[in-house]
């Protein structure tokens, strides 16, 4: 893997939404990089092991439906399965599993390994954009090292709670993706400074990136097909 390598698509973040976007890019033929930082916690789940629950049962059911990566995941790794709230009519029935999270990861890493998912520990910095498109992302292996630009056809970007996180343990705030794992400071930055505006969330939402991103993200993907 080289600086001048060119990819179909470089997904950043190797959580939930990260393994959904590379398998499904990957399915549809394309070159995928994924970029996280920990190549070990791909496909962690960040706290309670549950997949699905109310109003995300369906979700995950749809994903299913489209032939992505959870419900494949969840049977492998999956210790108890309930439909939620069955008192109720069947309209708001949520089907909620609760997983070994960590088979959940291992079936994840193994799941994408069978497929053109090229895995890169690495921080991104800053979205490479020229004019209205990007065209890659910039990114540092470690604190010490110069940035290197990577170029690709669409950037996918899924750093769930990690863009600027903060985490609260009583009183004290410390900057942190999760426990043990750094936040992504620069990388929100950089979104400020292009002028989209990452959305600040509380608990444990991931950061929703303004809806200017559809501007920035559609030609990509239009060059990409
Ligand atoms: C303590 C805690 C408890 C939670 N409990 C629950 C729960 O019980 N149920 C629930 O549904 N949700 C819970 N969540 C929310 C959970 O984070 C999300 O549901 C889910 O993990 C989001 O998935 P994601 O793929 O968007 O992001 P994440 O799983 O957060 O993954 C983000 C990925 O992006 C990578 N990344 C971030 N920044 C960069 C960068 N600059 N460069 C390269 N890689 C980067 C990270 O390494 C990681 O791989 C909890 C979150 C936290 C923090």
């Amino acid at each position: 893997m080289g600086p001048n390598e060119h990819w179909d698509i470089i997904v950043v973040g190797g959580g939930h939404a990260g393994l959904e976007a590379a398998w499904a890019a990957s399915g549809l033929g394309a070159r995928v990089l994924m970029i996280t930082l920990r190549a070990d916690r791909i496909g962690a789940m960040s706290c309670n092991p549950a997949i699905g629950g109310l109003a995300k049962g369906q979700i995950v059911r749809e994903i299913d439906a489209l032939g992505g990566l959870m419900g494949r995941a969840t049977d492998a790794a999956g210790i108890q399965f309930r439909i939620l709230n069955t008192s109720r009519g069947a309209a708001v029935h949520g089907p909620r599993a609760q997983a070994d999270k960590h088979a959940y990861a291992r079936t994840t890493q193994e799941l994408i390994a069978t497929r053109d998912i090229h895995i890169l520990e690495a921080q991104v910095s800053g979205l490479d954009v020229t004019g209205n498109r990007c065209t890659g992302v910039r990114i540092r292996q470690s604190a010490d090292t110069d940035e290197t630009l990577l170029r690709s056809s669409a950037v996918v970007v899924t750093t769930g709670t990690f863009m600027s996180g903060l985490m609260h343990t009583g009183a004290d705030r410390t900057p942190g993706g999760r426990v043990g794992e750094q936040s992504a400071a620069h990388l929100s930055s950089n979104l400020k400074a292009a002028r989209l505006r990452a959305r600040p969330t509380q608990d444990r939402d991931a950061a929703a990136v303004d809806s200017r991103v559809d501007r920035l993200f559609q030609p990509c993907a239009a060059a990409w097909r």
